[in-house]
């Protein structure tokens, strides 16, 4: 069942394109109170250079993965016209803070009796299990009373979802998964796209998720400035522990053996603006892998190469 929401619909799109509700990281571009040079210009020039929290939406399936604290101004300025449920990657904060628009989306606060919506939320088992240890339960209880199904999900399991398969991946890091979306269809002629919200360090991608139509995955953390070489944080840095590194995820970019992908989940930290992203989208390795960069608002087409937006 579809459920329409008020606003303007926009054109539809061919099946899963993919929509890149917010390209940065757990730290959004600008930054609340900085001022330095990446925050100010993003500032004054507004998207593509300010980057929100990270979310996609996935056209066709009309599937969000992940809710940040901007989900409400992304969905907004995408004018979708229909959200049929989403998606949990993972329990981090940056994914999901923003969750109590799945009450914003569907409560009918006036009616009388109220006639909320529901939307169908899928959240694969280990992350349920982490948002039981980390107190998100509760919440998300709330909302499975009155405006969500709140649906677990097996991980490597295929479900059928408003007409296309969508499997959760598990990643190496943290109980978080990535997702495979299938376009029906029958054989290996199938439209297939992958999508990690974040957590790929030390991830050995399985072989039911090469050579995808599509892949948008983190871009990962730059120990060194990607321009000259120079090392930007010391190899003992914490951080280098957790997280991808920008040439772990080129080694993974070719290992995956996607048409296309794009990297996103771009951290303010990396002080990387736009500009400084397109110049390195020119640069032979990632032309030929090939991998860009995403923008807020880009629209990548997985049956083509076209991306539209900002
Ligand atoms: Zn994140
Ligand atoms: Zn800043």
């Amino acid at each position: 069942m579809q459920r329409r929401h008020r606003g303007e619909p926009e054109p539809s799109h061919t099946a899963l394109a993919i929509r890149i509700l917010g390209s940065g990281g757990a730290f959004r571009t600008p930054r609340p109170a900085c001022g330095c040079r990446v925050c100010t210009e993003a500032r004054e020039k507004g998207v593509p250079y300010a980057r929100s929290g990270p979310g996609v939406f996935v056209h066709g399936p009309d599937l969000l993965i992940d809710t940040s604290e901007d989900i409400y101004l992304q969905l907004d300025r995408a004018r979708l016209g229909q959200v049929y449920g989403g998606l949990y990657s993972h329990w981090h904060p940056d994914h999901t803070m923003g969750r109590r628009v799945w009450e914003t989306l569907n409560a009918d606060p006036r009616g009388t009796p109220p006639r909320h919506r529901r939307s169908e939320v899928y959240v694969p088992t280990g992350v349920l299990e982490d948002f039981e240890r980390y107190g998100l339960m509760g919440h998300f209880d709330f909302l499975a009373r009155r405006f969500i199904d709140l649906i677990p999900m097996q991980p490597e399991q295929p479900y059928a979802i408003n007409g296309y398969t969508v499997t959760a991946i598990p990643l190496a890091m943290e109980r978080a998964y990535a997702f495979l979306f299938e376009a029906p269809g029958p054989g290996s002629d199938s439209l297939r796209v992958l999508v990690a919200m974040d957590e790929t360090r030390g991830w050995r991608p399985p072989p039911a998720v090469r050579g995808v139509h599509l892949a948008v995955i983190p871009v990962g953390i730059f120990e060194f400035d990607p321009f000259t070489g120079e090392r930007r944080m010391p190899p003992d840095h914490p951080l280098l522990r957790e997280e991808a590194t920008f040439d772990e995820t080129l080694s993974l970019v070719a290992e995956l053996r996607a048409r296309r992908t794009v990297l996103t989940h771009i951290e303010e930290p990396d002080q990387l603006g736009y500009d400084d992203l397109r110049r390195l989208e020119r640069q032979e390795v990632l032309r030929t892998l090939p991998a860009t960069f995403a923008f807020d608002g880009c629209v990548v087409d997985a049956a083509g190469t076209a991306t539209t937006g900002a």
